[in-house]
Order: C-alpha cells, then structure tokens, then sequence
C-alpha cells in the first residue's frame, strides 16, 4: 500500500534541549549513520499540523540500531516494538530517525522508502490510526514520510526548534528571499532572509493595554507578517498616557466626564473603542502589509484561545492569573515559546516603595511560569469569583483599579521582550545563551537582574501530564473557583 497524498501541511517542532541532544546522538563525528524514535503529541491547526516531540528515545549503536538484512542500518524489532506500545498508550504518534551524510539537502533513499511500505501499514493499525512515520536528517535538513489513517501519506516538509536560537530545518535550503528595501536598515542586521522569517511570521499578543501595544506597534514596524490581538477591554481616559496610538477622541471622554449624567457617561463607556482596534489603526499605519486578527474578547473564552494554538511566539501582556495560567499552559503543551511582559508599582502609604518592569521569556519544556511561583493561587481564586464578589472582597494589590503606572517603564519591558525574541528567531544570539531570559530592570536602584528559571518536577502545568500533549488535553479555559 503506497497511500495517496494529503495536501494538509506536517511539520515537526521540539525544543532545544531535545534538540542538542538529537543532533550529538547522530552526528557525533564519526559520519556514520545513527537512529532514535521521536513520541509525538498533535496539534492541528489552520496553518498545518504539528507534532510536538514528547519524548525522545535514542537508539544504542549495536544493540538498538543494528546491521539491516536489506538496508544499511536498522532499529531492532525490540525497540521498535517497545516505542509503538508507549505510542499506542499515550496517543501518541511515532516517528523513526536515522542520518544521512551531507548537510543542506537530505532525501530517503529507495531502500528506506520501501522499508516504510513494508513496515508502516502494521504499525499504524497498532497505533490505532494515530499517525506514524520517519524523519531523515543530514546536518542541516530533514525530510520525512507521514502515514496517517485511511490510506493517506504525507510528506513532513519542515522541522523547528523552538530554542534559542530557533531553528527551522527543511530537505532543502529554502530559495532566496528579497525583502522590501524599505527594510534595508533591518536587512543589513537580519538579511534578507531574516526579513523574510519576519514576514511569515504569525504572533500573537495579549493584553493591549501599556506594553502590549507597544509590543504591537513595534512587531508591525520590524515587517511581522501577521498579528493576533486579543484584549476584551475599551479604552479609558486613564490608560491614554499608556496606549500607544489611543487619541482623546477614543475614549469618548467628553461623554464620560464626571459632570454628565450617568446614562451618558454609561454610552460612553459602553462606546469608546476597543483596544484592539486602536493597536490595528497602529500597526496598520506602521505596515502596509501587516494582517491584523483583532479581538475584543477574553482570551479565556475557548474559541478565541485556540486562535493562540497556531502562533509562532505570544506576548503575554495581560495582568490576570487566569491568563497566565492559560498562556503558560499553552507554551508547555503547544511548544510555542511565549513572553510575559509586565511592570509594577508598588506603594504604601502614600509613597513608591518599589518600582519593576518584567520581561520573560519562556522555552517550552523549561521551568514554568507556575514552577516559580508566578501563578498564585489565591489570584486564580479571585479571578475566578464572579465580579459582585469581587467587589466585596476587592484585594488591596488590584492592579485593574488604581495602579500607578507609566509608559517608560512598559516600553522597557515590551523592548526587551520584543529585542529577546528577535534575536532568537533572527538567529543571533550566542550558542551558550540560556533558553530562557527573564529578565527585571529596577529603575529606583539601578538593578537588572537576569533570574534562571526553576523547574519543579512534577509540575501540573510544565510537566509530563501536559507537555507536548497538544490536542489531547484540554486546555483551562473556562475560569471556575472550583478548578485552582
Ligand atoms: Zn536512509
Ligand atoms: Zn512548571
């Protein structure tokens, strides 16, 4: 059985660390041919299906991989077998490794495409339909052969490594790319094809308020492809100061003043514009060829977070726990790397006692968000009470009614949030950089201070029961008391 194609797009993403590990195992030096198994989570999506590296087993040389009858090299039926029963338990998809020589182009060979026909239709009934199949890599590309249920076959055309750098393998060198030479300042840092990763790029960013715009205008200026804006809330006179772009005029404050009736000042709070829509006049007037998905509603709403699950990176730029949570639950069980972004000024009595703002940014499969701490409990329970109870119980550190803030200290965050990724995906940061980079700048003292994440075994949110899961898990979406 040869199977008929699909046209729905597969890739491959894992992460650095997997990574690292992958290419020593089969590239070692000694330029010859290697094997694992990757166990794969699903993610599919309007942009293509992903399989998301769960696990990964590599093969020992001469007891796991070993001399094929008809090929060169082959897994041991054992260790075949002991990967698919793991892939049959868990729902997971399989997929086999091996190396070729060369380096920017790879391809299986005839012997490797008939091992597939005569091994893969078995396979993938004892998975259960749930698809299975192989990668090749030379030390620069990778090319692989999906069977997935029904007959159907699909090739596995891009692989990414969402590390830091971040990597996006292919079985070719991708064709040379021009960017608009309105971008030649850019161009001479990034190249042309930098621009041009810039211009396939689709991000998301969350909270439109003091950072999240200006994350928003900067992503539009650097040529980013496409943006997905998500914020339920309109704008009001006391965030003017903050959102970039937001005029006196979208606030409606003349409705709103306090010298109006109430019914008045009601229509002009349920009137002033959204603040999605004054980050897309922005971005739209920063890029001509921006697209722009804004949405003023909760990102907790289900539908509108699953607009999340086909995004290259998201800028967490909302102060709720239950965003958090949602965003930071995503990372780990989607693979997408994600940023949070916020500032803080905290007073007592009267006067400023500490002033912050905040940039991680997070690697899938590193500590989490909720491993250190940043996820409080007591924050989700409150979030989660309905707005009356709120009210009555309101929490002295409610950074939605009354917290001072100001621009400055936003745009340090959103420019080290937006600069971190940047080098990232522009593949220029240093081999040796950590994953992650949070970082925190205090103005008062003078201090930047750069945290390592901590990674706490067992983790609900980062850990094995979610991570790389993809599809299989829901996701907390729905805030309920009951569920912290
Ligand atoms: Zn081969
Ligand atoms: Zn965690």
């Amino acid at each position: 059985m040869a199977g008929t194609a699909v046209t729905t797009a597969w890739s491959v993403t894992m992460t650095g660390e997997q990574w690292t590990a992958l290419r020593d195992h089969l590239f070692p030096g000694d330029g010859d041919e290697h094997g694992a198994v990757l166990r794969c989570g699903i993610a599919r999506g309007p942009r293509g299906n992903r399989l998301l590296v769960k696990d990964l087993a590599l093969a020992k040389d001469g007891v796991d991989y070993v001399r094929g009858d008809r090929g060169y090299r082959k897994l041991t039926a054992q260790f075949v077998a002991d990967n698919i029963d793991v892939c049959a338990d868990e729902h997971l998809a399989y997929l086999a490794v091996h190396n070729h020589g060369g380096r920017d182009s790879v391809a299986f060979s005839g012997t490797d495409m008939a091992s597939h026909d005569r091994g893969y239709p078995a396979l993938l009934d004892i998975n259960d339909g749930v698809p299975v199949g192989a990668l090749v890599f030379a030390s620069g590309a990778v090319a692989g052969d999906l069977w997935l249920e029904n007959g159907e076959r699909a090739e596995i055309a891009h692989l990414r490594v969402v590390g830091r750098p971040r990597v996006d393998l292919t079985p070719q060198p991708a064709p040379a790319a021009v960017a608009d030479p309105g971008f030649d300042r850019q161009t001479r840092i990034f190249g042309d094809r930098g621009q041009a990763v810039l211009a396939a790029s689709k991000v998301a960013v969350v909270g439109l308020g003091g950072a999240g715009s200006v994350i928003s205008e900067y992503l539009a200026l650097l040529g980013v492809g496409e943006l997905v804006l998500i914020d339920p809330d309109r704008i009001d006179q006391t965030n003017l100061p903050r959102v970039v772009g937001a005029r006196r005029t979208d606030a409606l404050t003349w409705l709103r003043d306090e010298k109006r009736p109430a019914f008045v000042r009601a229509i002009g709070d349920g009137f002033a514009k959204h603040k999605v829509y004054i980050a897309r006049r922005v971005a739209r007037e920063a890029s001509a060829a921006v697209q722009v998905t804004a949405v003023p509603r909760s990102v907790l709403d289900p539908d509108v977070a699953r607009m999340l699950l086909d995004c290259d990176h998201i800028f967490l730029a909302a102060d709720s726990a239950l965003v958090r949570r949602l965003v930071n639950s995503i990372t780990h069980q989607y693979l997408i790397p994600s940023t949070q972004v916020g500032a803080k000024v905290s007073v007592l009595d009267g006067a400023v006692t500490d002033v912050f703002s905040v940039s991680r940014m997070s690697a899938p499969g590193s500590g989490c968000l909720q491993c250190n701490g940043l996820i409080p409990a007591w924050k989700l329970t409150e979030e989660a009470t309905s707005p009356e109870q709120r009210k009555r119980q309101r929490y002295i550190d409610d950074e939605d009614v009354h917290a001072p803030s100001v621009i400055t200290l936003n745009a340090v965050a959103a420019s080290r949030a937006v600069d971190d990724w940047l080098m990232a995906i522009g593949g220029l940061v240093e081999p040796d950089v950590s994953r992650d980079h949070w970082v925190s700048y205090y103005p008062m003292s003078d201090d930047v201070v750069e945290t390592e994440p901590a990674k706490r075994p067992g983790c609900l949110h980062c850990g094995a029961g979610r991570f790389a899961r993809g599809d299989a898990v829901p996701l907390p979406v729905v805030p309920r008391p009951a569920d912290v």
